[in-house]
C-alpha cells in the first residue's frame, strides 16, 4: 500500500472519485491506500477469474490471444510515456481516432488534468467484446486494477467505447423502489449494479432510518458518449431534481473508462456500493431530512461518508502530522476561513482529508453525543441560528471550544 503513487496519481483520483451535490461541494471517496476502509456490508468476493475463451474466438479480430495481449501492451506503454512527457501527439495516437467525445474526455482526464509520473499499465488477461472491442483487464500499481476497452484500427490497437450511436435505445427496469435506465451493452453488470443500489439504499435507511418514499431514477451509463459534453469526475453522483427533472443518480458502469480503477482485492462492487451509499445519503438528506445542517460541508459530506462506511485514515493522517483542519476556523475573516465548514476554501489536496474530517466529525458526535439523532439535534439548531459556535451549546450544552476538545481527543483514540 505504501508504495502507491499517491501524490503523482492526484489528478487522476480526482478526476476519478470525486462526487457532486446540490451544493456543488466536490466528494472525494477514500484514497488508495487506505485498508481501514468498510464496507457497509460483507465484501464481495474479488473479481471474477479471467474468463476462458475458446481460442477460435479470437479469429475475428484477425490476431491470436497473444498478438492482441502484446499490441494492447504496446498502446498502453506509450500511453505512459506520452503522459510523464507530456507529448500531446502520442498521447492522442493511442485513443480511438472515430469516437472524438471519448478522445476528449480522455484527454483532459490524463493529459490536461494529470500528466507527470505514472505507474505502468500492464495487461493481465482479455475478454471478447462486440463490436469489435476487447476488454483488458489491468493492473495499476499492484494492487489496483481498471478494466478498459480496445479496438484495432489500422494495426494498431487504441483505447476505445462504444459510441452513442453503437449504444442503442436506452432499456428501463422498474421495481418499488428504484427505475433503472441503462443499455443492453452494460447486461454483463446491470444486474450486479442493481443489486447494489438495492442495498445501499438498505444500507442508508438502516443508519438514518428513513430514506426517499418515491421510486428514484438511477441512470446507468456504460460508455463516455451516453451524455458526450459533461466532465465526469466521479464513478456515482446524484443530481437533485428541478421542477421538470427528478432526483436521479447516475452510474458509470465498472468496465468503462470513467469508472477509474478499484482494489483488486475487493473487485468493483465494493468502490461502487459504497459510493452509492455515500450518493443516498446525500439524496436523502435532502428528501428526508430537508437538507438539514447543509450549510457547512463538513455536515453533507461527512454524514454521507460516516453513513457509507468512509475510512477514518484521511482524518488520521492529518492528525498524525498535526494538520487538522479545523471545524471552525475561528480566527480568519469570513473571506478567508479555512475550515470543515467550506470546503470550496481548502487546496485541492486537502480535500480528500477534509471528507474523511468530516467524518470523523460526525461519528465523534454519534459516539459522544447521543447517536446520530444527536447529529439531527445540531443541525436543526445550525438551521435555526445560522452559526456553529452558537449552535452546539443550544444542541449539546457545551462550548465550541468543549466540542472542539472533545473531538481532538476522539480522534487521539481512534489514531494511535
Ligand atoms: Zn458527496
Amino acid at each position: 500500500m505504501k508504495t502507491f503513487p499517491r501524490l503523482s496519481l492526484l489528478a487522476l483520483l480526482l478526476a476519478s472519485l470525486a462526487c457532486t451535490t446540490l451544493m456543488g461541494a466536490p466528494a472525494i471517496t477514500p484514497l488508495p491506500g487506505q485498508p481501514t476502509r468498510v464496507a457497509p456490508t460483507p465484501p464481495i468476493p474479488a473479481t471474477v477469474a479471467p474468463p476462458t475463451v475458446e481460442p477460435s474466438v479470437w479469429e475475428s479480430y484477425g490476431q491470436s490471444e497473444v498478438e492482441i495481449m502484446e499490441g494492447i501492451q504496446t498502446t498502453l506503454d506509450k500511453f505512459v510515456r506520452a503522459i510523464e512527457t507530456s507529448n500531446e501527439e502520442s498521447f492522442i495516437a493511442t485513443l480511438d481516432p472515430d469516437n472524438l467525445a471519448f478522445r476528449r474526455f480522455v484527454k483532459t482526464r490524463y493529459l490536461t488534468d494529470g500528466g507527470g509520473s505514472f505507474p505502468d499499465l500492464v495487461v493481465e488477461y482479455l475478454t471478447p467484446r462486440e463490436l469489435g472491442l476487447v476488454q483488458a483487464h489491468l493492473r495499476i500499481a499492484d494492487d489496483w486494477a481498471m478494466d478498459w476497452q480496445f479496438r484495432l484500427v489500422e494495426g494498431r490497437w487504441v483505447i476505445a467505447e462504444p459510441t452513442r450511436e453503437q449504444l442503442g435505445e436506452p432499456e428501463e427496469t422498474t421495481t418499488d423502489q428504484f427505475q433503472f435506465r441503462t443499455y443492453a451493452w452494460a447486461d454483463e453488470v446491470n444486474p450486479e449494479i442493481m443489486e447494489l443500489m438495492v442495498e445501499a439504499r438498505a444500507a442508508v435507511l438502516k443508519v438514518l432510518g428513513k430514506v426517499p418514499t418515491e421510486t428514484f431514477v438511477v441512470n446507468i451509463r456504460p460508455a463516455y458518449s451516453v451524455t458526450p459534453f459533461e466532465d465526469p469526475n466521479s464513478i456515482a453522483f446524484f443530481i437533485a431534481g428541478t421542477s421538470t427533472q427528478p432526483d436521479r443518480i447516475e452510474i458509470f458502469a465498472p468496465h468503462s473508462l470513467a469508472f477509474g480503477y478499484y482494489l483488486e482485492a475487493d473487485g468493483w462492487q465494493v468502490e461502487l456500493r459504497r459510493t452509492l451509499v455515500h450518493e443516498f445519503t446525500h439524496a436523502t438528506h435532502q428528501r428526508s431530512f430537508d437538507d438539514s445542517g447543509s450549510l457547512n460541508d463538513w455536515m453533507v459530506e461527512g454524514l454521507a461518508e460516516y453513513v457509507s462506511g468512509g475510512s477514518l485514515e484521511g482524518a488520521c493522517d492529518a492528525w498524525q502530522a498535526d494538520r487538522v483542519i479545523p471545524i471552525v476556523d475561528t480566527e480568519s475573516s469570513v473571506v478567508k476561513k479555512r475550515d470543515l465548514g467550506h470546503f470550496d476554501r481548502l487546496e485541492a489536496d486537502e480535500v480528500w482529508t477534509a471528507y474523511s474530517l468530516g467524518n470523523s466529525v460526525v461519528a465523534y458526535i454519534a459516539d459522544e453525543h447521543g447517536g446520530v439523532e444527536a447529529f439531527w439535534k445540531l443541525a436543526a439548531e445550525v438551521d435555526k441560528v445560522s452559526n456553529l459556535e452558537k449552535a452546539i451549546p443550544q444542541a449539546f450544552g457545551i462550548t465550541y471550544k468543549e466540542f472542539d476538545t472533545g473531538w481532538r481527543k476522539w480522534l487521539e483514540q481512534r489514531c494511535q
